[in-house]
């Protein structure tokens, strides 16, 4: 197997204040939260922002801020950047940060669907846009797949030159509206990913600590933090996002599985070093 690739999801859009005081939301404590993840072995930044009141945005003043103050701490980061940020963004406000900012990766998120009380859109049309933008600012996208229609609609871009292997794919279940966080859909979506593809996953609140468990022993990469997960454990809330980049470390020493350093994950993600 592949070492094994720990991506920091701190922020997120739908997680408030209220579900744990320990949201970062502004960007000096998001940039301090991916610094404490990164020297317990996060590799990949997921990037939220959030406005100073902690509302979700897509505003190019929070991403660059944001993202400057990660570089600085971590200059060799991964940098992947949302390109939903939340519900109901347009089109064009959602693609501007990246054609701005040229983050590594982006999310590419394929298909529509209800998230929980909320519509997740994200047209044909969107999608064509985005995946164009992508590869023209040299974008890798990272295509999450919250249902297994989307696998097969990424694949139509896929063969439509929107999209260019190999598709790094994120596996996001247990949204209400998508699939279920269990052993066998985690199975039947990665079954059904092109030949080459590398995948991560994880799974939202409860079902976090499976899904982990089985990407890191089938051979994917994982991804955490508070935008899925609040809980450490039953009833315990982690204070900090590098708790469960802790824990990650802990499993994949427990099962074996090698974890990968960012010069590593690059290699295994096709992403040039950074100097
Ligand atoms: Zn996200």
């Amino acid at each position: 197997m592949e070492k094994l690739i720990i991506t920091v999801a701190c922020t997120g859009a739908m997680t408030t204040k209220e579900n744990t005081p320990y949201l970062p939301t502004q960007p000096e404590e998001i940039a301090e939260e991916v610094l404490m993840a990164y020297q317990a072995g996060a590799v990949i930044a997921h990037v939220h922002v959030r406005t100073v009141d902690h509302k979700a945005t897509m505003a190019l003043d929070r991403f660059e801020k944001t993202v400057g103050l990660i570089r600085e701490k971590c200059p060799d980061i991964i940098i992947n950047m949302t390109s939903s940020g939340g519900l109901g963004f347009g089109d064009e406000e959602r693609i501007l940060p990246h054609t701005v900012l040229k983050p590594e990766m982006g999310t590419f998120d394929a298909g529509t669907m209800n998230f929980y009380r909320g519509v997740f859109t994200n047209s044909p049309e969107f999608l064509e846009k985005l995946g164009k933008a992508y590869i023209e600012n040299g974008i890798k996208p990272e295509v999450e797949i919250f249902d297994s229609g989307m696998v097969w609609n990424a694949k139509r871009l896929l063969k439509d030159g929107f999209l260019q292997a190999p598709i790094h794919w994120q596996c996001c279940m247990h949204v209400h509206g998508g699939m279920e966080g269990t052993a066998r859909n985690l199975v039947h979506l990665v079954d059904s990913l092109p030949e080459g593809s590398t995948w991560s996953a994880f799974g939202c609140g409860p079902t976090a600590n499976l899904i982990m468990a089985m990407a890191i022993n089938m051979g994917g990469h994982v991804r955490v933090g508070m935008e899925d997960n609040v809980y450490l454990s039953k009833g315990v809330l982690a204070k900090h996002n590098y708790e469960f980049v802790e824990k990650v470390q802990r499993l994949a020493a427990e099962f074996g599985r090698p974890v990968a350093n960012v010069a590593e994950a690059r290699q295994i993600l096709g992403l040039p070093p950074r100097n």
